[in-house]
């Protein structure tokens, strides 16, 4: 008894008790799917955001599971940011879990950072044949950093719908993060310059925005079909078209089949190389320009 009169005391005294003076204005409760909008979120936002991620980048964003901690800090969060088009086919499931209207796909509250960016590989027409998972049009368009403008921009614009008494905070974040931008993407240029006209061979079709920027040609694929794994059938047709065609370099994420990627490598004589999908997919590489950074080089090293 003595305890529970001790507790309602303290809680009157801090029912009474004064608001501190200087209290920090409550955060922007905001949820990215990946770690690489995390980062993006975080440069935009600084000290007024509070950002968690759902995916992790050691696996293929295409076939997350989340967890009841995500549908719990989705409910709680004031802004979902994630890629649009079909990349999270978890997103929607998602987002109905944790019931927050304002919150779904084209909600007041609802970041799809794929506003503004010019698009590759839309179809003439909506078509899931054989589980194509790029129906909407190729959706891995974080892999050209030319890219992060339009993307930063829209964080910015939604950050201060979401939040305007924070609008010159989130402005000179984002002249900030793109003055930086502007410089990085100098040297990325020059990095790129030795890769125009070259061709290589990517596991998955997650390379074309990245081959956009750096002028490289990549149209065939170790999947016949993006979400579709190689058939004998096809692996034969690609032992034949590396050699034929002069092609050195097999990229890859680090999350699709080792013993397909060193197999095919092997039998051709070309080389395995990490490309990144996803920011923190390899250590150091959470920053958004760390993991630009990493992907430029890489090619830039193998394609000399
Ligand atoms: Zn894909």
């Amino acid at each position: 008894m003595k305890k529970l009169i001790g507790i309602f005391a303290m809680a009157l005294m801090a029912l009474f008790a004064p608001a501190p003076a200087h209290a920090d204005p409550p955060k922007l409760k905001v949820v990215t799917t990946t770690v690489l909008f995390e980062d993006l979120a975080n440069k935009i936002g600084g000290e007024r955001v509070e950002v968690k991620h759902v995916a992790s980048p050691k696996f293929n964003v295409h076939f997350i599971q989340p967890k009841p901690s995500d549908v719990r800090n989705v409910s709680k969060a004031d802004l979902f940011i994630f890629t649009g088009l079909d990349l999270e086919a978890w997103a929607d499931p998602l987002l109905e879990a944790a019931g927050k209207r304002a919150l779904f796909r084209g909600g007041e509250r609802n970041v799809d950072l794929s506003r503004g960016i010019p698009l590759l590989k839309v179809p003439a027409r909506l078509d899931r044949a054989e589980g194509d998972l790029h129906a909407y049009g190729n959706p891995h368009y974080t892999l050209n950093p030319e890219h992060l403008r339009p993307m930063a921009e829209t964080l910015a614009a939604d950050f201060k719908s979401a939040d305007p008494t924070g609008a010159a905070e989130y402005d000179a974040n984002l002249a900030k993060f793109l003055s930086e931008l502007d410089s990085k993407l100098a040297e990325w240029r020059v990095m790129a310059a030795g890769l125009r006209g070259k061709e290589i061979v990517s596991y998955h079709d997650d390379i074309a925005y990245l081959a956009d920027f750096a002028g490289l040609k990549a149209d065939v694929f170790i999947e016949p079909k993006a979400g579709i794994p190689p058939t004998p059938k096809h692996l034969q047709y690609l032992e034949e078209y590396l050699p034929a065609n002069g092609i050195k370099v097999i990229t890859s994420p680090t999350f699709y089949s080792r013993a397909t990627l060193e197999g095919l490598a092997k039998r051709t004589g070309a080389k395995a190389v990490t490309v990144l999908q996803n920011a923190g997919e390899l250590p150091g590489t959470d920053d958004v320009f760390a993991f630009h950074e990493h992907n430029l080089r890489v090619l830039s090293e193998e394609l000399k």
